[in-house]
Formats: structure tokens, C-alpha cells, sequence
């Protein structure tokens, strides 16, 4: 029997190198080994989103990332997390029998107090029991997350283990699967690739619109004329350039420290690196975008999977509950 692994991703459209690098690669490996459960979190979202227009977008377009990465929609389950609502009732379950003081203390939660002050919402106090309650629905035994997630992951692990003491073990206590995500930083050179920072490179551009943003790359700060030695080691570009061409490495850092080769140049070598190894994906998500309907049928087919898995649950979990089923009522003297 083949472990289930289970893993939520909230929808961010257009996916750039940075999640490509951490998380979808890793994705795509995860397969080989195990049954896999990926999830488009869309309730999660709610929690932070201030509008909603680009939901329906942004699914479609990061969905389509993924299968054209090597999501394997015949292997593993891809599926919207709302259009399963049997999490949102074992959510609420799973409420009952997790402490507010649990909640209150996760340092995510104080820190988007601080970020949103006036959106402190009730969901927000409540994401790490929606959560669990994604992991425990799919009987999710194993979970990759960094090292910066392993707290959240530890509170799912609580959660779970409170609710087997009080009515039975019906969840597996999920397990970390570490994965050293590489830090990518943007072309700003100062913070993580994001989308809200304007400072990412899309795996789906085109090459000319992946050149284009390479040239726009912050390099070594200190490197002001093409004659100056330049210093690798705190130039982004030339860390990209270990993704991308990691056997000119040591030659680009070379050329760069001696002002053998310019910053144009030596981003020009990276972008052609970045669309040489992007360019089977591209590919594949040309072909799979010509398919009309095929990324709705992936989700349709996922959140069927998925439900049958959520509905057994689901009753297992009413049962040790003693909740009076709707079935039982003709027995109910
Ligand atoms: S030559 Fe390359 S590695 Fe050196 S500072 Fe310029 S961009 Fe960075």
C-alpha cells in the first residue's frame, strides 16, 4: 500500500519559477512513491483575498501550470477544494475539539493581525483547523512542507491526536515530509519571488517575455561600470543562474569576478538558460491548452475522487461521534 500524500496550494494563477523551484517540482517527484492528493485551495484564500474576480482565473491558469509540469492527473487527485464541501463540516467538527488558545497563539495568525488589521476575520482564527481538516479528510498521511511549516503541520498533529483520544483513532497523525524548498528571490534581489511583488518570472511567458524580465534583474549593487569586478556571491542573477545553467557556474563566476563578462551578457546566458529548460513545458501547456475542456474535466474527475474519499470519512467521523444519523431516524423510538 502506497502512503497518501496530501497538499494544499492556494490559487495564485500563473505560477513563476519560485513555486516551480519549490514546490511543483517536488509535486511531480512525489508521485513515484506515493498516491498523491493535490488540492487547489480556494476557502483558504477567502481568508485573504480582497477581491474574488480572479478566482476562476487564476485556478485555470495554475491548474494548467501543473499538469504541464507533470501533474499527472491519472495518478494523483487534482481537485478545488470547494467543490468537496465535506471539508467545511469536518471543519466545523474539528472545531468543537480544538482550544481557541491552540489558535490564537500560531505566529501566522499574529502576523496577519498585524498585516490586516481591519479584515481580522473569523476565518482567519480558524485556518489551521480548516487544515487539518483538508489533511484528515483524504486521510492524508504524509505532507510536504519547509522547515517554516512545521508548526502548522505539528497543530494538525494535535488537532488529530485530540479528536482520536476523545472518539477513536479514525486519522492517521500526518507526518512531515521535509522538503528543502530553495529560497528564490526575486528579480528586485531583495525579496522572495512573489506575486504581489512584481518582481517574478512566469514559467508559462514566452521567451521574449522571459528576456525581457531577466534584463530587468537587480545584480551586484557594487558593480556601478562594466569594468568593475563584480561579486557573485551576492548577485541574484548569477544564483538563478544555478537553477538554470549550473554547468557555466563556475565560469560565469570567474568571468564576473575578474570584469571579464558584463551583466547584459551574463544575463542573457541566464535567460537562454531559463527557456531552454522551460521550453518541454511550454510545449506541453500549448498542447493542453488547445484541448478545450481538459483542465475542467481534471477537476471534475479530482473532486469525484475526492468526495468518495471525503464521504467515507465523513461518515466514520458521525459515527464515533454518536451523531444521530439521518439513516437512523426510523430506528429513533
Ligand atoms: S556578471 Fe552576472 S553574476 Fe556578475 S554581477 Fe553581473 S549579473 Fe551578477
Amino acid at each position: 500500500m502506497r502512503k497518501r500524500v496530501f497538499s494544499g496550494a492556494r490559487p495564485t494563477g500563473r505560477q513563476h519559477i519560485g513555486n516551480y523551484l519549490g514546490a511543483i517540482r517536488n509535486y511531480v517527484a512525489l508521485q513515484d512513491e506515493y498516491d498523491c492528493v493535490y488540492c487547489v485551495v480556494d476557502i483558504h484564500a477567502l481568508t485573504t483575498l480582497e477581491s474574488t474576480a480572479c478566482l476562476r482565473d487564476d485556478i485555470y491558469e495554475m491548474v494548467l501550470d501543473w499538469l504541464a509540469a507533470g501533474i499527472d492527473p491519472q495518478r494523483s487527485i487534482v481537485f478545488v477544494q470547494s467543490h468537496v464541501p465535506q471539508v467545511m463540516e469536518l471543519h466545523t467538527l474539528l472545531s468543537m475539539v480544538t482550544p481557541l488558545s491552540w489558535l490564537l497563539r500560531v505566529p501566522t495568525f499574529k502576523e496577519k493581525v498585524k498585516m490586516q488589521p481591519d479584515n481580522v476575520n473569523y476565518g482567519l482564527v480558524g485556518y489551521p483547523v480548516l487544515m487539518t481538516a483538508d489533511i484528515a479528510l483524504y486521510k492524508g498521511e504524509v505532507v510536504p512542507v519547509g522547515e517554516d511549516q512545521l508548526p502548522h503541520l505539528e497543530l494538525a498533529r494535535e488537532i488529530v491526536r485530540r479528536f482520536n483520544s476523545l472518539f477513536g483513532a479514525v486519522f492517521p497523525e500526518p507526518q512531515a515530509k521535509l522538503t528543502s524548498f530553495p529560497l528564490v528571490v526575486g528579480l528586485d534581489g531583495v525579496q522572495k519571488m512573489g506575486k504581489s511583488h512584481d518582481n517574478r518570472i512566469e514559467i508559462a511567458a514566452s521567451p521574449q517575455e522571459i528576456s525581457k524580465r531577466v534584463m530587468t534583474a537587480v545584480t551586484d549593487p557594487a558593480r556601478r561600470y562594466r569594468s568593475d569586478p563584480g561579486h557573485p556571491d551576492i548577485c541574484n542573477v548569477f544564483r538563478l543562474h544555478g537553477f538554470f545553467t549550473p554547468a557555466r557556474v563556475e565560469e560565469i563566476a570567474s568571468e564576473c569576478r575578474s570584469a571579464r563578462i558584463g551583466c547584459v551578457d551574463c544575463k542573457k546566458i541566464l535567460a537562454e538558460g531559463i527557456n531552454s529548460s522551460l521550453k518541454p513545458f511550454r510545449e506541453r501547456r500549448a498542447n493542453l491548452a488547445s484541448k478545450p475542456g481538459y483542465v475542467a474535466q481534471v477537476l471534475v474527475d479530482g473532486a469525484n475522487r475526492a468526495e468518495a474519499i471525503a464521504d467515507g470519512t465523513l461518515r466514520e467521523v458521525k459515527k464515533r461521534m454518536k451523531l444521530l444519523q439521518r439513516s437512523d431516524l426510523e430506528q429513533l423510538k
